[in-house]
């Protein structure tokens, strides 16, 4: 008989223990869908009856995602389009461990509800000891909708022009302001603000004074800018978008500004991203005075910017757990960079590959340090792999310059160089 005719019954199939097992892990859909495909491959002839549950089988996605884990060579720490922060081991952990029932809001000790997240709020009240109050939601531009309803909704928000800031994918801070109710109240002009043109607009109708950390481009030549602790005296709120969610000063982005310095200046509240510098998840943090702090945590605006468990947990593991990722590559050795460089390099070439060590310059990327490069090494390879490598198992992304393809070594944990070399040879052949 035909082979083609012979086609096994779907349900004949998923009763491999095989494929049985997959459905408990992916569900039965996916594992249906590849079925059904393999099932169309043998009535157009290209595999035998008999091999249908083999085919299947390695058509299945690895796991219940469609997100692929990217390793990131592009030489930008912070790259949006590929997730932002890489969350540490311990995060990962945590969030292992939040998923399924925990106490997030619950005293385990009397039985009572407690505060939701308090993990989470107690180590960011910890790394953070001149905020009196804390609060986490959803994200940056949440905590920014949050401050603007509950002290400015109705009222006016002063901002210099200078700070009229696009975040990206054409969402812009003042359009996310406005969206509240609150009316924006623009003062000085794009290169030059003073404390005159701030001090002229103050009265009854103001909310607060906002500033918002330029962190994603820079303006240079004749500039002026307001600093923090000269707004602290115009009687009104100073409430402080730093952006990237530095906590403490970093040497090595003295332009970046950081929580407790800006709290210390005398800021009335600070808001920050949990995904940036501080290298953890996407989270808003809201940190300053208590009493401001509370009235935003209990406005009714701040359970729809709840933020989940995993989060919470991922937040709590950043802040008390080991150095993340993101701080590693921002502080790794350029030396140490430039031997693992060598190194692929070295291995490539000997398999006939192109490729040779060269040094590059990494940046933060769009969450701060707008213009600060950062000495790294790349692998420079022969522009046409860079499609292959992306399309690979895993994908591995660099950056095309100068019709070379860059594979940028410092956002690379130097425990996967193994990885990177498997990917380039297998692109190659
Ligand atoms: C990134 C950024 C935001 C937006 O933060 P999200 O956490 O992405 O919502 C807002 N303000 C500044 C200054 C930023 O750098």
């Amino acid at each position: 008989m035909d082979p083609r005719r012979r086609v096994p019954r779907t349900d004949a199939v998923l009763a491999d223990p095989r494929l049985a097992a997959a459905v408990e892990r992916l569900g039965r859909p996916a594992v249906k869908d590849a079925v059904v495909r393999a099932q169309q491959r043998v009535r157009q002839g290209e595999i035998e009856p008999e091999d249908v549950a083999d085919v299947a089988l390695a058509a299945l996605p690895p796991n219940a995602t469609s997100l692929r884990p990217v390793i990131n060579m592009t030489g930008v720490l912070l790259h949006t389009n590929l997730g932002r922060a890489p969350l540490s081991p311990a995060a990962v952990e945590a969030v292992t461990v939040a998923a399924g029932a925990t106490d997030v809001e619950f005293d385990l000790t009397t039985g009572a509800r407690a505060r939701r997240g308090r993990g989470a709020v107690e180590a960011l009240a910890r790394a953070v000891p001149d905020a009196e109050g804390v609060h986490v939601v959803n994200n940056n531009a949440a905590a920014l909708v949050l401050a603007a309803t509950v002290l400015a909704a109705g009222r006016e928000i002063v901002i210099s022009r200078g700070e009229l800031v696009e975040i990206g994918d054409g969402f812009r801070i003042p359009d996310l302001l406005v969206s509240t109710g609150a009316r924006l109240r623009e003062v000085g002009t794009t290169n030059r603000t003073t404390l005159a043109d701030y001090r002229d607009v103050i009265g009854p109708q103001t909310g607060f004074v906002l500033k918002v950390h330029p962190s994603n481009f820079r303006v240079e030549g004749f500039t002026g800018s307001v600093e923090v602790a000269e707004l602290t005296g115009l009687g009104v709120p100073v409430v402080v978008d730093i952006g990237s969610g530095l906590l403490a000063r970093d040497p090595l982005l003295p332009e970046e500004p950081d929580a407790a310095s800006v709290l210390r200046a005398g800021a009335d509240l600070v808001t920050a991203s949990g995904d940036k510098l501080l290298g953890g998840p996407q989270a808003g943090l809201l940190l300053g005075r208590r009493d401001l702090v509370e009235r935003l945590r209990r406005h009714p605006l701040a359970r729809a910017l709840r933020v989940d468990k995993l989060t919470l947990a991922a937040l709590e593991a950043t802040l008390r757990g080991p150095e993340p990722p993101v701080r590693q590559a921002l502080h790794a050795d350029p030396i140490v960079l430039g031997e693992r460089a060598e190194a692929l390099a070295k291995a490539l070439c000997r398999a006939g590959v192109d490729a040779a060590a060269v040094s590059a310059e990494a940046t933060v990327g769009g969450g701060g340090a707008p213009g600060v490069g950062l000495p790294s090494v790349a692998v420079s390879l022969p522009e046409r792999l860079a499609a292959p490598l992306r399309r690979g198992e895993p994908p591995v992304v660099g950056r095309v310059e100068g019709g070379r393809l860059l594979l940028d070594l410092r956002a690379v944990p130097p425990d996967r160089d193994g990885e990177v070399l498997a990917a380039v040879l297998k692109a190659t052949s």
